[in-house]
């Protein structure tokens, strides 16, 4: 089976600075590549790349059959394949938690009330906030909201799922509820690509860890790398981790 996720040789440089210097991997199908290393290391960027919100200048970038490498590649249909979901939820405090989710089926997709109500109570369900829906973020936990954000994701679709350090605002409690939504996310099939200081649960639930060191895939492996680093940098980092 070809890839969802197919990074060749990636570079981006911010100005002067080349913060992706190469990055090779792929991730297949049904699978989760976790990315971990070192602030700074090009995480953040590698996944914004993927969800087309930089535009890669070297190498080739395939996401989901869409060409990245390609400045003219349809924003628009890759909108409706990929969902991220950032540290910072970003919901809209005067919406419910319902309309929060709807709001972009009804803009990008196009549908109607009932229509979007209903995909909308599912994704609730599946994140297990089905009777939050009429409440407001505010009224939420953090762990709550991160999982509103994660169902407002869910609801357009995607193919591929992108999440950038999505617990890392969220005490060690709350933590554990996204992450569980997470793995049972996987377990379902989602095709992901997570940026965790989650040590134990990237253990857990990636096929493939990606480790990043100063723009480059230092360390690439199945979870055991994480056990058994090959590097004396990643034996190092995880030691930090753990
Ligand atoms: P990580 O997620 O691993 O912490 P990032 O991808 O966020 O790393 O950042 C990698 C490097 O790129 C950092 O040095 C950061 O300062 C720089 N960087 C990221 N985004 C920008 C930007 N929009 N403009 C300039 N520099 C940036
Ligand atoms: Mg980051």
């Amino acid at each position: 089976m070809s890839p969802i996720v197919d990074l060749i040789e990636v570079r981006k440089s911010f100005g002067a600075v080349e913060v992706l210097k190469g990055v090779t991997f792929s991730v297949a199908p049904g699978s989760v590549a976790a990315i971990i290393g070192q602030s700074g290391s090009g995480k953040s960027t590698a996944l914004r790349c993927m969800d087309g919100l930089e535009q890669v200048q070297g190498g080739e970038l395939w996401v989901c059959g869409h060409k990245l490498h390609e400045p003219r590649f349809d924003k628009r249909a890759l909108r409706r394949d990929v969902g991220i979901v950032f540290q910072s939820y970003n919901l809209f405090p005067h919406l419910t938690v319902e309309q929060n989710v709807t709001l972009a089926l009804r803009l990008v997709k196009g549908q109607r009330g009932g229509e979007a109500t209903d995909v909308a109570g599912a994704m609730l369900d599946k994140v297990g906030l089905g009777e939050k829906r009429g409440s407001y973020p505010e009224q939420l936990s953090g762990g709550q909201q991160q999982r509103v954000a994660i169902a407002r994701s869910l609801a357009m679709q995607p193919k591929l799922m992108l999440f950038d350090e999505v617990t890392s605002a969220l005490d060690p409690k709350l933590t554990g509820e996204v992450l569980r939504v997470m793995e049972q996310l996987a377990a379902d099939g989602m095709t992901m690509v997570l940026v965790t200081h989650e040590m134990q649960f990237a253990r857990n639930v990636a096929n493939t860890v990606v480790y990043m060191r100063d723009g480059r895939v230092h360390e690439i492996g199945g979870p055991e790398i994480l056990v058994r680093p090959n590097t004396p940098e990643l034996a190092d980092f995880v030691a930090h981790e753990y």
